[in-house]
């Protein structure tokens, strides 16, 4: 078997634009940028550390309110070369923040709630924004394969990515997903593989398989790569903090998986505001779970720094991990912010896919049901203040998860005529 060449984790000759090394974020321990993901001394997870130190803020303010309409406008703050905008990718990001004053007035909320809709990607979930990274990363590094361990959204938004860019795509899925997500994750073409057991059991398997020839030459796009993958998150932050005029919302709400889009959200504000393209002002982030798979809430209901893995059982099946690498590191930013993390039962998550649909013409997936109902509960329980704005992210569509809301359907079946049209109490 041919091996393929890697460029190796000593090159410090890869372009990343701002990028400069990988950070340790247990011991601060740096590398340089290479496909790695765990720290050598303490095998603490790596992050990217930049160099933003040239950038005047006004300068880069119109750099950025110049740029394209999707997440490359911020290309000076993301681990990619300086003409990503020109290379072959699926452009994703931009999207509509909705000023949802209907479900304002159905919470209570008077400080201002919006959502940001992230079913307006290329290919319907928030994980596009994270794929774009690691491609660039892909190419930067030499591979020719990519692939990932997915919940169903990932598998989806790497089959297009891999599609576009031209690189073969090879990914994981727990066998049993909703045939949205699984018809989702095919349609593009490249190899898409069930495995017997839950994604924390699919995960786990591409850890072996990184370690073995046969994924030799391969970028796991959440794992060998995941340093600049999770840096994909950080767009969220910029994006809703511009469409609110450079401000930073008094309260954000996130679905919480792996957590790293909760944790990478907060490091994008904390960037904002060093570079002074944001005012320095309190804000605090709240967690979101399904109560079938909540190690994050229970952990944080419970006062622990630690968090016990749980076997998910839970229609937000995008949200089902039970062993969440960031969990701790989200933990951290739900006290430090004065947040919070909190779940909802399946019931709620249903009830609060039909309330943001109803009031807001949006139609989210089983994900962004959790977070719309813990938001409600947040607010029921005073812990998020209906006085100061909300930003609530919808991740994916409601088109993916059909199931979650099976039974909504025809209001009634008439005969085509006047008759029976006023029999049926419609008129
Ligand atoms: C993957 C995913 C998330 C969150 O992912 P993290 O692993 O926590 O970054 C949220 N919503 C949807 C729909 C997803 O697919
Ligand atoms: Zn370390």
């Amino acid at each position: 078997m041919a091996v393929q060449t890697v460029a190796s984790t000593t090159d410090s000759t890869v372009d990343l634009g701002p990028a400069a090394a990988l950070s340790c974020r247990e011991c601060g321990h740096r590398v340089p940028l290479g496909p790695v993901f765990a720290c050598e001394e303490c095998f603490g997870p790596l992050e990217i550390a930049y160099d933003f130190s040239a950038y005047d803020t006004e300068e880069l303010r119109k750099r950025i309110e110049a740029g394209p309409a999707n997440i490359w406008r911020y290309a000076p703050l993301l681990p990619v070369p300086a003409d990503v905008a020109t290379k072959p990718n699926i452009n994703p990001g931009w999207t509509k923040l909705v000023k949802a004053d209907n479900l304002a007035r159905e919470l209570g909320v008077t400080g201002g709630l919006y959502v940001k809709d992230d079913s307006g990607n290329p290919t319907h979930s928030f994980k596009d924004r994270v794929v774009a990274q690691a491609v660039e990363a892909a190419r930067a590094f030499g591979y020719t394969t990519l692939s990932c361990s997915s919940t169903g959204n990932l598998a989806g938004a790497v089959g297009a990515a891999a599609a576009r860019a031209g690189f073969r795509s090879c990914v994981f899925i727990p066998h049993d997903l909703e045939q949205g997500k699984v018809v989702m994750a095919a349609i593009y073409g490249g190899e898409l593989v069930g495995i017997e057991g839950n994604y924390d059991d699919v995960n786990r398997f591409c850890s072996e398989l990184i370690g073995d020839s046969a994924g030799e030459g391969w970028g796991f796009v959440n794992v060998n790569l995941r340093p600049y993958y999770a840096e994909g998150s950080k767009t969220l932050a910029y994006e809703i903090c511009e469409q609110l005029g450079w401000e930073i919302p008094d309260q954000l709400v996130i679905p919480i998986a792996s957590g790293s889009q909760l944790t990478k959200i907060d490091k994008g504000l904390q960037e904002l505001i060093k570079l002074g393209l944001v005012e320095d002002k309190p804000y605090k982030i709240f967690g979101a779970q399904a109560e079938g798979c909540s190690p994050v809430s229970v952990a944080y209901k419970e006062g622990h720094d630690v968090v016990r893995p749980q076997k998910p059982n839970t229609i937000a099946k995008s949200l089902a991990i039970g062993n969440p690498a960031d969990g701790p590191y989200v933990l951290d930013v739900a006290r430090r912010t004065g947040g919070a993390v909190e779940d909802v039962t399946d019931e709620q998550v249903v009830d609060a896919i039909k309330l943001l649909a109803r009031t807001e013409g949006i139609f989210a997936e089983t994900a962004g049901g959790v977070t719309v109902g813990v938001t409600k509960k947040l607010i029921e329980n005073g812990l998020i203040d209906p006085a100061k704005s909300v930003v609530v992210l919808n991740t994916g569509d409601g088109l993916k998860t059909l199931d979650a809301v099976a039974g909504t359907g025809l209001t009634a079946t008439i005969r085509p005529n006047l008759e029976s049209f006023r029999e049926a109490g419609l008129a």
